[in-house]
């Protein structure tokens, strides 16, 4: 039996020098006062355990780590209907363009773009007051980390809804071609308080498990969604989960992941673990810089990958 936590030991160690390294993002005001010198991560094996290493049960901002959650909860909604509203395939684009949702007539590449996201919010939004879905979104989640202390942090929540400008044009931009059924404010109001949830690696280790128990978390008996909607979502976070840096995350490291730019990255082993690191500093795609080093140790170390021993 391989030792995870001497493992995550010594990828912590190994990493410690470079504490710091990436560029924290700036564009979400309240984000870019983050102290880019930390670090945690945190695996959550399907037999119950959980191991964790650095500040892994410090709260950050899950930014985009929440459109898989929301996701998850459409689809549960709706089913494969959600699909007319949005696509499945990788964007190639940065996590915020507009030049492709304008080419393909509003109808956003993939799930995890900020297009993509927003349309899926707006699906769960459908017959709900802004303040309910909020509500619904934050159960779901305190459901899946079986963690009722999970909360909004409302200061990232209004620093993004005073600065979204990017966001408010993709919205409008699908409110014009009839991709958004609410009124953008309404829509985006629920996106930005979703992004703006403070979890720890912990939390979302724990958060992340049905994903790699085929639909159910082990630790609580909590059916979340079937095996087969489990892996196509797995399916989904390897294709766009990275943005733009889908291809070399699959590449490097070989397991579903999906980045935000708090820092977060939460990644699948399927039928092993989830596994969730944080570190504030992102690459020039937007992802976290050590973050990723970190599980493309790991995946080295353990030998987990999707595509082979
Ligand atoms: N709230 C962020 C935005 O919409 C999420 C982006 C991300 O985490 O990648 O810009």
């Amino acid at each position: 039996m391989m030792n995870l936590q001497a493992i995550l030991d010594s990828i912590y160690g190994e990493l410690q020098p470079r504490l710091g390294e990436g560029k924290v993002a700036d564009y979400i005001p309240e984000l870019a006062k983050v102290d880019p010198n930390q670090f945690g991560m945190a695996i959550a094996t399907v037999d119950g355990k959980l191991y964790s290493v650095g500040e892994a049960d410090t709260s950050f901002s899950i930014q985009s780590l929440s459109k898989v959650f929301m996701l998850t909860l459409a689809l549960g909604k709706v089913g494969e209907g959600l699909w007319k509203r949005v696509g499945r395939e990788p964007s190639g684009s940065s996590f915020n363009s507009i030049v492709q949702l304008e080419r393909e007539e509003g109808i956003p590449r993939n799930p995890f773009i900020n297009a993509g996201a927003i349309a899926v919010t707006d699906v769960v939004l459908a017959g709900h007051a802004p303040r309910e879905a909020i509500g619904e979104f934050l159960r779901f989640v305190r459901y899946l980390a079986d963690d009722e202390t999970v909360t909004i942090d409302q200061k990232v929540a209004q620093s993004e809804t005073q600065t979204g400008f990017k966001n408010i044009a993709l919205a409008n931009f699908m409110r014009a071609y009839r991709n958004l059924d609410h009124p953008v404010e309404h829509t985006l109001g629920v996106y930005f308080h979703q992004c703006a949830l403070a979890m720890s690696c912990q939390q979302l280790a724990k958060a992340g498990l049905y994903l790699a128990a085929r639909g159910s978390n082990p630790l609580t008996g909590h059916s979340v969604v079937s095996p087969k909607r489990a892996r196509r979502i797995n399916a989904l976070m390897l294709t766009c989960g990275h943005y733009d840096g889908s291809g070399d995350f699959a590449y490097r490291v070989g397991l579903p992941g999906k980045s935000g730019v708090g820092g977060g990255i939460l990644a699948v082993a399927p039928g092993l673990a989830s596994i969730a690191v944080w570190s504030p500093g992102l690459n020039e795609v937007g992802n976290s810089q050590l973050g990723s080093a970190a599980l493309e140790m790991l995946a080295a170390r353990t030998g987990w990958s999707v595509f082979g021993d």
